[in-house]
């Protein structure tokens, strides 16, 4: 078992308890944590502060959900002994560094941020962005920065929101005139964001657009087949279009076989591949990627007290190390402290 030393390479990351996980993340973050957790010192925060910031009429669905997200990590792998999974409300050192650095960000560069200008977007709110909201890349820092995280795996969506960490980083470091706080460096698949079954957007939770990593096999044959492909490949011997077909992306996503997708996608451009063998395929990839996840899930949920248990034990582990973090900042930058 690791222990928390200095010299290994510090990971943070995690999700907002807004819903059960999906393919999106097990694409996008879920399997670099996986991959990581023997090797680094890794943190799964599971964000529900941030949830709320756009969830504050329906703090229910946060609260159920934070469970949820425990038992997919558990069903997926990651591993308590390995990966200190932690709840974001419990550690108050967050939230004291989200309002100090509010101080160093401005409302315009917030703004002015894409992931958050593609959100508000497809919240639909207007100009009645709750403020939580629009200062969440300040939270993320504050996460980031609290844990001295150098490697953050997120799905492509998140890169800017990285960036705008990092602004920050240099920001606090000019200030305290030294390397206070390391840079992040986010870990993001070639894969880049995973989109929904119809192909018009990123796969959300809160688009309600999801295939769950809990998904039966039928819910996942019937996934599959609503799959957007190419419109204009009507006869199988047509020649298809492998840009911006769903399927094909799911392919390179998850097939193991690199080669045989190589093939199938010059098969298909070609002409003579017809869509239901390709989606014949992906569904058993699908359905044999999920049924063990679905399995180990259903077995954690038996005992939801052990999981409660994980998750305190996780997030006292998480408390002592942010605090100690937020004092070293607070320091560094010469702020009052009463237990100086
Ligand atoms: P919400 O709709 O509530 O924002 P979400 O589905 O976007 O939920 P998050 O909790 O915001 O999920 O994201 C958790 C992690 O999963 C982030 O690292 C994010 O980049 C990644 N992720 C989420 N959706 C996708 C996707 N479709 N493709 C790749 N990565 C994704
Ligand atoms: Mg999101």
């Amino acid at each position: 078992m690791l222990s928390a030393t200095t010299h290994t390479p510090i990971i943070l990351t995690g999700d907002r308890p807004t819903g059960p996980l999906h393919l999106g993340h097990y694409a996008g973050s879920l399997r670099n944590r996986l991959a990581l957790q023997a090797t680094h010192t890794q943190y799964v925060l599971i964000a529900d502060t941030q949830a709320l910031t756009d969830n504050a009429a329906d703090p229910g669905r946060i609260c159920r959900n934070v469970l949820e997200v425990a038992y997919d990590y558990l069903a997926i792998g990651i591993d308590p002994s390995l990966s200190t999974i932690c709840v974001q409300s419990a550690l108050p050192a967050l939230a004291e560094l989200t309002l100090l650095y509010l101080n160093f960000v401005t409302v315009s560069r917030l703004e002015r941020n894409p992931t958050i200008k593609d959100e508000i977007q497809a919240r639909g709110f207007g100009r009645d962005i709750p403020a939580g909201f629009l200062c969440y890349p300040a939270a993320q820092a504050a996460d980031i920065t609290a844990f001295r995280a150098t490697l953050v795996p997120v799905g492509e969506d998140q890169a800017p929101i990285i960036e705008q960490t990092n602004e920050l980083i240099r920001r606090l470091n000019r200030q305290a005139g030294k390397e206070l706080l390391p840079e992040a460096k986010a870990l993001i698949p070639e894969i880049g964001r995973l989109p929904s079954i119809d192909g018009r957007a990123k796969m959300s939770k809160s688009q309600g657009n999801a295939l769950l990593l809990s998904a039966s096999d039928a819910e996942i044959e019937v996934a599959v087949q609503r799959m957007y492909t190419d419109p204009d490949h009507l006869r199988v011997s047509d020649p298809g279009r492998v840009e911006g077909n769903v399927v094909f992306t799911y392919l390179d996503a998850f097939d193991p076989d690199f080669q045989a997708v190589a093939d199938l996608k010059l098969h298909y451009r070609r002409g003579g591949l017809g869509d239901a063998a390709l989606k014949r395929r992906l569904t058993g990839i699908l359905q044999a990627l999920i049924a063990p996840i679905r399995e180990r899930r259903t077995e954690v949920t038996r005992a939801p007290n052990l999981v409660m248990d994980m998750l305190r034990d996780g997030t006292a582990k998480a408390n002592a190390v942010t605090q100690k973090t937020k004092h070293e900042i607070m320091d560094g930058l010469a702020l009052f402290s009463l237990s100086r």
